[in-house]
């Protein structure tokens, strides 16, 4: 992409943001502090999560805020006490533990107890980089940029061929987030790269509500920056001859236009991915005894053997 391209420009980018928000909405792992709009305690699961799975995280964020409820009592805590939990916790490199405790410093001493909003500030705490920062901003205060992490690449990269350059990440990222909206969003985003759209993707079974859109799906090609081999059993013929198998064991049979549309939503009958690479499809799984096929031509049905 070069600087001008815009990789939106062939997508309604409102209803590209519509079908995320409303598939997260319908249905997300719950985690405590996403109930939540107080930064430190946001703050404190952004820090143990950055090396810890975020199961595990749930306890140690409780019992760490049972002992030090508000940023006012982590700063007044000896250091010492917040290093020991830590480690008590297994929540990975002390120094965390050190800069978490200083930053509470920072803002009781230049803040007044009160965290600052801007990321740019937020930045400026100890131990706090540009994610972390623009996390709190966004989750805390709705006021972030785009996040963009691993799973966040990953998801841009299939989805709409975003290039493998943190710059260029960044800018497609910014101009897909709806303007205002950075906490349900990078939300939303970040559990579709979680929990849809893993290295090894779940597309189908996890309802992905941008396969319409998505070019990895169209294609079947999977890799991205953490995946640089096809997932293995994704190989894309592999994934559309599965997808085949499971809709017959629903429906027995299905004429080939009944049958296109349930296994990829791009299905149109003369384009690309239509009846001609449908049939092609049917006729390896005909060879390899799986389904049998009656009539000819655009009548054709398709049957799966028992
Ligand atoms: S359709 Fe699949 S590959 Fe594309 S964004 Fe969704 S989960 Fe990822």
């Amino acid at each position: 992409m070069t600087e001008a391209a815009d990789p939106f420009e062939d997508v309604d980018t409102v209803t590209v943001q519509n079908a995320l928000v409303s598939w997260y909405e319908s249905d997300h792992r719950e985690y405590p502090w996403r109930q939540m709009t107080d930064p430190y305690e946001i703050l404190v699961s952004e820090v143990m999560s950055q090396q810890t799975q975020l199961g595990r995280v749930v306890a140690a964020w409780e019992d760490f805020l049972d002992r030090w409820p508000t940023v006012a009592t982590l700063a007044a805590a000896e250091r010492g006490e917040v290093v020991a939990f830590w480690s008590d916790h297994s929540l990975g490199y002390n120094n965390r533990a050190k800069y978490l405790h200083e930053a509470a410093q920072q803002v009781q001493a230049e803040y007044g107890g009160e965290f600052p909003e801007e990321p740019d500030e937020l930045s400026e705490l100890m131990g706090v980089g540009p994610y972390t920062a623009n996390a709190v901003a966004s989750f805390a205060f709705n006021n972030g940029d785009a996040v963009v992490d691993t799973n966040v690449k990953r998801v841009l990269y299939r989805a709409f061929g975003i290039p493998d350059d943190d710059r260029v990440f960044e800018r497609a990222a910014s101009a897909l987030m709806p303007e205002g909206k950075s906490r349900i969003w990078n939300n939303a985003i970040m559990e579709l790269g979680g929990v849809a759209c893993e290295k090894t993707p779940s597309c189908d079974e996890a309802s992905c509500p941008w396969r319409e859109w998505c070019q990895a799906y169209q294609t079947g090609d999977f890799t991205a920056p953490d995946v640089p081999e096809q997932p293995d059993f994704e190989g894309s013929r592999r994934q559309f001859r599965g997808r085949v198998i499971n809709t017959l064991s629903e429906h027995g049979s299905l004429e080939l236009d009944e049958l296109g549309p349930r296994i990829r939503v791009d299905y149109a009958p003369e384009g690309t991915y239509g009846r001609e690479w449908l049939r092609g499809l049917l006729s390896d799984l005909a060879e390899d005894g799986l389904v049998e096929l009656a009539g000819d031509g655009d009548s054709l049905t398709v049957t799966l053997r028992r």
